[in-house]
């Protein structure tokens, strides 16, 4: 048994080794707050939420970019760590690397450029929540360049353990 150096909980001995003497819970925090330091931290706390749209109009667009968007980008804000996607081939359009990854997000977000600028928007508030979906897409666009930084920075020796699938 040996105890963790921020909380004094007992913890395993193989726990310590891995985490550098913490308990899992402080072990994760202290990564929570690393990547908070990061630009991709600093972005995803300003950027990844709800556009808060007033109209119908154009809710379904980024609906479905949020869903398939939020279980990597929360992964890598709070674990840096998104091997399952990479393990999920039925998942994420079967991307296998970081690059993959990434252009299947940037697809994703470009769908949701796509979907509101396909559809006039009829009064002022509709007109609104277009722009307001714009600028989403922009901050999206600019998480995204931070994340993929962020990603080789901590995975430096990531590109080449797979191989692109042909
Ligand atoms: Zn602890």
């Amino acid at each position: 048994m040996a105890t963790c150096s921020q909380c004094s909980s007992d913890i395993l001995d193989g726990t310590a080794a891995r985490t550098g003497g913490r308990c899992r819970p402080c072990a994760s925090k202290r990564v929570v707050g690393e990547i908070a330091m990061t630009q991709f931290g600093r972005s995803y706390d300003e950027v990844w939420q709800r556009p808060r749209l007033t109209t119908d109009k154009y809710r379904d667009c980024w609906f479905q970019a949020e869903l398939q968007l939020a279980g990597p980008l929360f992964a890598s804000r709070t674990s840096g760590d998104i091997e399952y996607v990479f393990r999920s081939p039925d998942r994420f359009d079967g991307s296998q690397n970081p690059s993959e990854l990434l252009a299947w997000m940037s697809r994703q977000v470009q769908a949701v450029a796509v979907c509101a600028a396909a559809r006039a928007p009829s009064n002022a508030a509709e007109q609104s929540d277009r722009e307001h979906l714009e600028v989403w897409v922009r901050n999206l666009g600019t998480l995204l360049s931070h994340w993929h930084e962020f990603y080789f920075a901590r995975h430096p020796n990531w590109s080449g353990r797979r191989t692109v699938k042909t």
